[in-house]
């Protein structure tokens, strides 16, 4: 089985190689992304494997059906770069890996918080320049701080273990209630609830219609002052317009992304001897309470082969005629 692999890194080569072993497949790496413009890339191929950023629209999987490729594996979980209708109408199969290492991204989420509370980043640099003074570096206790979760999945879970364990009250808004978090203690409450008790505010829903722009300047005005966000789940659930009014006004305290709306464009390169043409992502890096990663909370050797073998096992069982294994279907939406 051949399989045309896109946005390859040096660490999707590693990896895939790695777990390729136990299944022998035929896999050639793309650096570009997939989209309509190169799409033909995938000419002679079954199948294709996708990251965040590739565009998987009705024009780009056309293309891909006219080829023979059969079925599109997303190597992340988030689908909401996927046209599901029009992949069901062409008769594709989407996959994805629904859950990898939900704890890396966790463990990331916490990362962006004590980093924008302690400073280490600043302090970092200040001692590496003989500047041993604590001006500005103060920063505030998490034990006993309200946390807010909006989608508590997964990753939602597990970063409310990792919360709860530094002794902050989390709570949580998801659309649908889980009998079971409920038992071991979680407290769900209305988003409303949610925005205007929390101290911090984590964001682990999906981005789907519904949930586009959740954060925007109405829901902002609804949360304390100098709260600070956090988002590692998509860049679409905040409207980066509002955001930067609200940290100009001080109504957002801080703000840590490790995904940004217009990302497809930046992320995943090395754009250090550009131009920087966004001009809402040079405003977000002016400010000193704003952090930003280029979408590697998932990004833990543990999560790599995760997403590898889980990837190429899904592929297997596609082709083999096995059940379809973690499927993406069009009523997921
Ligand atoms: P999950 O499906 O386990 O959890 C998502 C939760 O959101 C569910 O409990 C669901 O009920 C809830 N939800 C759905 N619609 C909602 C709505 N309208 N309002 C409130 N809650 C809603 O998914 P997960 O594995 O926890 O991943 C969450 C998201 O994290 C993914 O969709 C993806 O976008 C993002 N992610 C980011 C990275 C990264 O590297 N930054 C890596 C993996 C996943």
């Amino acid at each position: 089985m051949k399989i045309a692999l896109f946005s390859s890194m040096s660490y999707d080569v590693e990896y895939f190689e790695l777990a390729n072993r136990s299944y022998q497949f035929d896999i050639t790496h793309f650096e570009a992304r997939l989209k309509p413009h190169t799409a033909h890339l995938a000419s002679g191929f079954n199948a294709v494997c996708v990251f965040v950023n590739d565009v998987v629209n009705r024009e780009s999987l056309t293309i891909l059906k006219d080829h023979g490729v059969k079925i599109v594996a997303l190597r992340c979980a988030g689908f909401n770069n996927v046209d599901l209708a029009a992949a069901k109408s062409l008769g594709i199969t989407i996959v994805r890996v629904p859950a990898y290492s939900p704890e890396a991204v966790a463990e990331h989420a916490l990362a962006l918080i004590l980093t924008l509370n302690r400073k280490t980043h600043k302090a970092y640099n200040r001692v590496r320049e003989g500047n041993f003074s604590l001006e500005r570096l103060t920063g505030f206790n998490l034990t006993g701080k309200v946390v807010g979760i909006v989608g508590i999945g997964k990753i939602g879970t597990a970063f409310s273990s990792i919360m709860k364990g530094i002794g902050c009250r989390v709570i949580a808004y998801d659309k649908y209630q889980d009998k079971k978090l409920i038992k071991s203690g979680i407290e769900y409450v209305s988003l409303e609830k949610l925005l205007s008790l929390s101290d911090i505010i984590s964001l682990h829903c999906p981005l789907t219609p519904e949930t586009a722009y959740l954060v925007n300047r109405q829901t902002i005005a609804m949360m304390k002052h100098g709260v600070m966000l956090i988002n590692t789940s998509r860049g679409g659930l905040v409207d980066t317009h509002d955001a930067i009014e609200s940290l100009k006004s001080g109504q957002l305290g801080y703000l840590g992304i490790d995904v940004y709306e217009q990302e497809e464009k930046l992320f995943f390169r090395d754009r250090s001897e550009e131009i920087l043409q966004d001009d809402e992502i040079a405003r977000l890096m002016s400010f000193p309470n704003v952090l930003i990663t280029a979408h590697q909370a998932f990004f833990t050797r543990e999560a790599l082969e995760q997403i590898a073998s889980t990837t190429l096992g899904n592929l297997k069982a596609f082709f083999e005629n096995e059940a379809v294994l973690n499927e993406v279907i069009y009523s997921d939406v």
